[in-house]
Formats: C-alpha cells, structure tokens, sequence
C-alpha cells in the first residue's frame, strides 16, 4: 500500500498518460514491464500480451470484443466493417454466477443481453462442465457460439469454474475462452492459493483486477491475451497518434 501511494505520486507528478508513446514513454515502459511480468505470472506463452483498463467490466468488454470478431471471423464476416448484425445467433455462455459486466459487455457488443446464456453450477458454486457440452450440443446451426466465459473467483462466493475442463472443451469446439479473473488472480501471488486458479494459462484472454486481491489503491485492471495477434483487430494508424519515429521506437 505505501509503495502504491508512492507511485501514485511520481505518477501525478509526471502526468505521464497512456494513451500514446509521446505523452509518456516511461509510462508506457511501466505498462510494458507490468504486462509482461502478469503473462508469466498467468503462465502464458511468449506471444502472450496484455493492455491497462480502467476496471474489470471493461477488460470483459475487451475480451468479448476479440471474441466476438474472431467467431465472426469464423463465419467469414468482418464484423469491424460491417458490424455483427450478419452474425447468427450469437451465444456467450458463462455461469449462472458470473458478474454482471457479461451481460452488459453482450449489450454494448451489439450481441444482445439475450445472447448471454447462463449456466448451473454444482454443489460448490462452479461451472458444469457437462451442461456447458449439453447446451452446445442443443444449438442449432442457426446459432454461433461466440465464447465461454469462466469465472476464476466469482464475486460473492470466490469459487473457480473448473477452468481445465472448460479450456478442453472450448478448444475442442473452436470458442474463445474468456477466463474473467478480476477477482481470482490474485491468488497467483500467493503460493499457498496459486494451485486454485490452474488451467487459466489455457484461456484466450483473461481479465484481473489489481484493484481487487492485488491490493491496489487505484482503478487498475488488466487483458492479458495469449496470442498478441489478438489485437490486430483493433489496430488503428493514425497520422497525429502514430508518428514514424515512435513507432520505430518501439
Ligand atoms: C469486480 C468484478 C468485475 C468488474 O470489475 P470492475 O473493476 O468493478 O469494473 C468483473 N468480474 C468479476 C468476477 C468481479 O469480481
């Protein structure tokens, strides 16, 4: 906490934002280094990547995005063109206890709240595998499951999905999986509680909170993605953002 305050000083002081190379590189540097050292940490690969957000409804908002292009890039649609309305039925199923941030991630998507298909939990609170494979059997082909959100820590009752299973089905059937730690992964810190979250390095992208069990005095979240081509479908050049010399710059 003390270190936090402290940072948060020299942060202010050099007014530093993240939003592009010129107006804080050193920040940049930080984000670089912080995102590297959590991809371990999650025990993903070298192509992992990951970007700050302002909280963890919008990390799920940016997980659910990548989903989202790449099930319709599946289907052969290019959703930033033309948007999602060509998209079947899209489905995102998650436990009938995952945070609210889904729902709304759904409805800002333009997939819909209705899109968001909840599904039971066992005894202990976590996600069934089985129905989660029985209600991807029921889909018609007029359905696109476009991901399968699984919560490591659900925010009333801290229980974990059994993310090793639904990692083995989402890969099986072809669906991004959304692992939506926010307020699971700090149990990485701790070596006595990391055992809890294993199979989260089998997720597409994963969502956490270092304002939660990270222990942070500031809004500070973070998408961790295990392939940074991940975020091709957001690439943007523009002329006054982009500038040649800092983008040689790294
Ligand atoms: C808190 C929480 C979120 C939302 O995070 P904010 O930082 O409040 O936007 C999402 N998912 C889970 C499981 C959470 O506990």
């Amino acid at each position: 906490m003390t270190v936090a305050v402290a940072a948060d000083v020299l942060a202010n002081a050099g007014n530093a934002s993240l939003d592009t190379y010129d107006s804080g590189p050193s920040a940049i540097a930080v984000e670089r280094w912080l995102v590297t050292a959590l991809t371990r940490l999650a025990g993903l690969g070298e192509r992992a990547d990951g970007v700050l957000t302002p909280g963890g409804s919008l990390s799920n908002l940016m997980g659910l995005l990548l989903a989202r292009d790449a099930a319709a890039h599946r289907r052969g649609i290019d959703a930033r063109a033309h948007g999602v309305a060509a998209l079947p039925g899209p489905v995102v199923f998650c436990s009938e206890l995952a945070h609210f941030s889904t729902h709304r991630a759904c409805a800002a998507l333009g997939l819909g709240e209705a899109a968001v298909h909840p599904l039971p939990v066992d005894d202990r609170r976590r996600m069934r595998p089985d129905a989660l494979l029985a209600a991807l059997d029921a889909l018609g082909p007029d359905r696109t499951p476009v991901a399968v959100v699984a919560t490591a820590g659900t925010t009333d009752f801290g229980t974990v999905d059994p993310l090793p299973q639904i990692a083995e089905i989402a890969a099986e059937r072809g669906i991004w999986m959304h692992a939506d730690a926010a307020y699971g992964f700090g149990a990485l810190f701790s070596d006595r509680l990391a055992d809890r979250l294993a199979g989260l390095e089998l997720a597409d992208s994963i969502t956490l909170d270092l304002h939660k069990t990270g222990w942070q005095p500031a809004a500070a979240s973070v998408l961790l993605v295990s392939d940074t081509t991940a975020f091709t479908a957001l690439d943007r050049e523009v002329a006054y953002l982009n500038p040649a010399d800092d983008s040689e710059a790294g």
